[in-house]
């Protein structure tokens, strides 16, 4: 019994030593992405709950790796542990607003709202790599949203509100993602020079009119209206949740019931499919 735990042991160190060396490889993989050119923003229409007008899109991140598509759920961890984030989230905030100017370039401005990861926010080039981006590309930044999550404005408040005050003279909007899977306290919220709140998908997708989800979703938008601010659920799959969202006054939507992230061209189709 002893020689098989020793054997169970060492398999186990093994299994532990590949995984590393997966991951050490995976990391290597992800750092030469960008000049390879293997990353691509997707876009996710976000709509309007009662016209369902196209009003701006989220970008997501998808990575072609080794003829498959990794999910940005496994290497976005990886990124900010690693640190490669900061790289990858400055060819992402290029990217899209490079994507926004060309909108508004053809006369079909939308919305353009990108993801920004803690360890980003937290940089101290941020604001400045923020500022030189705008420039760069010469977007107009009111149609620039930046999506931060409330552990992000939950560190250092006072820091925080400056960071997010600064981004706001910008010109740029910011909206809080996954609200409501935080431990904030509430108070904070009127503190922050916000624009819109996104209500996490982990209350939409089991939204009954009158479950305890329709409560929590209640809630917010009348915390979210009450402060003045546009709110949006994500992750809306079926008529039945944007008919109990309406209800509930949430302003917009954005999930599979209307659109699945496209990329660029598919997204143009859908577009041009969305005004005939
Ligand atoms: P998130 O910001 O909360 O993005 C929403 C996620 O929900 C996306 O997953 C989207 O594809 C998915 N989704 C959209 N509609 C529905 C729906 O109706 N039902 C369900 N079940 N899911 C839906 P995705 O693209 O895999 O991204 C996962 C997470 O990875 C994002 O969550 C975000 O935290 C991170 N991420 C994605 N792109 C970026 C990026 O460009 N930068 C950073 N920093 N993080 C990103
Ligand atoms: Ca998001
Ligand atoms: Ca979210
Ligand atoms: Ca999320």
């Amino acid at each position: 019994a002893q020689q098989q735990g020793g054997n169970a042991l060492r398999y186990y160190d093994q299994e532990m030593n590949a995984r590393a060396i997966e991951r050490l490889a995976l990391e290597a993989d992800l750092r030469y992405a960008i000049e390879r050119n293997q990353l691509q923003l997707y876009f996710q229409p976000q709509a309007h709950i009662h016209s369902l007008q196209i009003i701006g899109v989220e970008c997501l991140i998808r990575w072609h790796h080794l003829g498959k598509l990794v999910s940005p759920i496994e290497f976005i961890p990886l990124a900010e542990e690693s640190g490669l984030i900061i790289p990858m989230g400055e060819w992402i905030l290029r990217t899209a607003c490079q994507q926004a100017k060309a909108w508004q370039d053809a006369g079909t401005p939308l919305i353009v709202a990108i993801n920004i990861s803690v360890r980003q926010f937290q940089h101290p080039h941020f604001l400045s790599l923020v500022r030189q981006v705008l420039q760069t590309t010469a977007v107009d930044p009111a149609w620039i949203e930046l999506e931060i999550t409330e552990s992000v404005v939950m560190q250092d408040a006072d820091h925080t509100i400056e960071l997010l005050q600064q981004l706001r003279d910008l010109g740029v909007m910011l909206s809080i993602d996954d609200f409501g899977t935080g431990y904030s306290s509430l108070s904070y919220l009127r503190r922050f020079p916000i624009n819109k709140l996104k209500i996490d998908q982990s209350f939409v997708g089991n939204l009954v009119s009158g479950n305890q989800d329709a409560a929590i979703v209640d809630a917010i938008v009348r915390l979210g209206h009450n402060l003045g601010l546009t709110v949006i659920a994500e992750g809306v799959e079926t008529e039945a949740h944007l008919a109990v969202l309406a209800q509930l006054h949430c302003d917009e939507i954005q999930g599979y019931y209307f659109s699945r992230p496209l990329p660029l061209a598919e997204l143009t189709r859908f577009l041009s499919s969305q005004i005939a």
